[in-house]
């Protein structure tokens, strides 16, 4: 938050409403201010990884947030190292994630002179260098910017309040402060927004490959991507789930929340009732997301339990939107056994996941996508089903109306939407392992 001429961050790790109170969001005074909630992707979920990221630079400072994840953290990482020094201010990194690299980045450029950059000039000169999924927004004390990679491999909008502007992550968070929706942020595209309104530039040509699977999951069905609007996308997804893969049943559920639109569809194109099998405890979190295994397999039946007056003795078609584990599915299905369904077919509105996502969703490695190595059937009868079936891949891009070149489908045929470094410069834990392992890249990051 700034008031024009200091920047106050506030940050923790856990919910939103862990995290602030009355009290706290009280002390954040100012016209200016961006925040950040997700969880981890590149560096270990711990507070210096938790954002905004913050530095000082010769103007000030700079607060940043960034939704995605970079594919070339080392590179970034040996850019960082071999910022100049400068007097009074660190250049080394605190956090071990790909965020606080741009930040610092961002904070360290000088001229031919050794003059000192603005935020606006550093941005223009650093993120043409930085690759992957980016969708950024960040501000010093009196600018707001916001950036989105050239990809747009992530949503990011812009909105307009009476006296103000937003930039969100997805327009759905547009309509919940009350803000209009204006037009997404253009891939490739830098805008900032001070007193004097709003400026734009270009710092790399488009080359849209938006993530499909925001449409199939991970983006709130109340938002639009690129016009198209996700809860369509899902119903329309379960339409052609239900002409591709049918099957005899008296009752079709959704698993909750992120089945439903998709089981809607199915139940419409297949004329087989819709009914509500599955009641989600709306307390806990989204399962894949959560950090550990153990975690995740006890999250699974905290999570759902069944309605027994509604699917005992019932042939059910459960629809789900993905399978990345099968940890989830397989628990569902043993729950609705024992509840007394009579038979169970499960329909997935996405194809199998059998590549790992390297921008911004922490999937798995491809050893624990139960898609890889094991056919359907193999997989439908390791979960205890009856039947699987999957969305054949064109069925769900079209359900989008993107152009499938326009789109991201990595995680399902492999093809990545730009080049990938090596795999280890790709893991996790990357800038944490360098900086155990002594290399040159964790020397310069130690360095003062
Ligand atoms: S790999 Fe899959 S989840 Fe990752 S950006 Fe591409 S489509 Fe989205």
């Amino acid at each position: 938050m700034s008031n024009g001429s200091q920047i106050l961050v506030f940050k923790d790790m856990g919910l939103v409403s862990q995290v602030f109170d009355e009290t706290s969001l009280g002390s954040l005074r100012g016209h200016i201010a961006v925040g950040h909630a997700r969880y981890s992707t590149t560096g270990a979920s711990v507070w210096e990884n938790a954002q905004p990221t913050f530095r000082a630079t010769a103007h000030g400072s700079i607060a940043l947030g960034h939704n995605g994840n970079l594919v070339n953290t080392a590179r970034l990482a040996d850019m960082v190292a071999d910022l100049p020094r400068q007097d009074g201010r660190a250049t080394q990194v605190a956090a071990t994630n790909d965020t606080d690299l741009v930040t610092a980045l961002l904070a360290g450029q000088v001229d031919d002179d050794g003059k000192p950059l603005t935020s606006e000039q550093a941005a223009a000169r650093i993120l043409p260098e930085v690759r992957g999924a980016f969708s950024l927004v960040f501000m010093d004390e009196t600018t707001l910017y916001a950036a989105r990679d050239p990809q747009g491999i992530r949503p990011l909008v812009l909105g307009r309040l009476d006296r103000g502007w937003v930039v969100a992550s997805e327009s759905a968070a547009l309509d919940i402060c009350g803000a209009s929706f204006v037009r997404e942020i253009e891939p490739g595209e830098l805008i900032a927004i001070d007193e004097n309104g709003i400026r734009t530039s270009r710092f790399a040509e488009a080359k849209p490959k938006g993530c499909v699977f925001e449409y199939v999951y991970l983006a709130r069905p109340d938002t639009d991507i690129a016009g198209r609007s996700v809860y369509l996308s899902r119903v329309e997804m379960g339409r052609k789930l239900a002409k591709e893969a049918p099957v005899d049943a008296d009752l079709v559920i959704a698993t909750p929340e992120s089945g439903t639109p998709a089981a809607i569809g199915y139940a419409e194109a297949s004329g087989i009732p819709y009914g509500s099998g599955l009641v989600k405890n709306a307390y806990v979190g989204r399962t894949f997301i959560q950090p550990s295994q153990t975690i995740r397999q006890l999250g699974i039946r905290l999570k759902l339990n069944p309605l027994k007056e509604v699917i005992k003795g019932k042939r059910l078609v459960v629809v789900d939107d993905s399978i990345v584990r099968g940890n989830t599915q397989r628990a569902l299905v043993k729950m609705l056994r024992e509840a007394g369904a009579a038979e169970i077919h499960v329909r997935i509105s996405s194809p199998p996941v059998k590549w790992p996502c390297f921008f911004g969703i922490d999937f798995a490695t491809r050893a624990e996508l139960i898609a890889n190595g094991m056919t359907i059937d193999e997989i439908g009868t390791s979960m205890g089903a009856d039947s699987l079936a999957y969305i054949s891949l064109d069925g769900m891009i079209e359900a989008t109306t993107i152009a499938k070149p326009n789109l991201c489908r990595a995680c399902f045929d492999g093809e990545y939407p730009m080049e990938l470094p090596d795999p280890e410069l790709l893991g996790k834990q990357l800038l944490e392992t360098e900086l155990a392992g002594g290399t040159d890249a964790a020397d310069a990051l130690r360095r003062p």
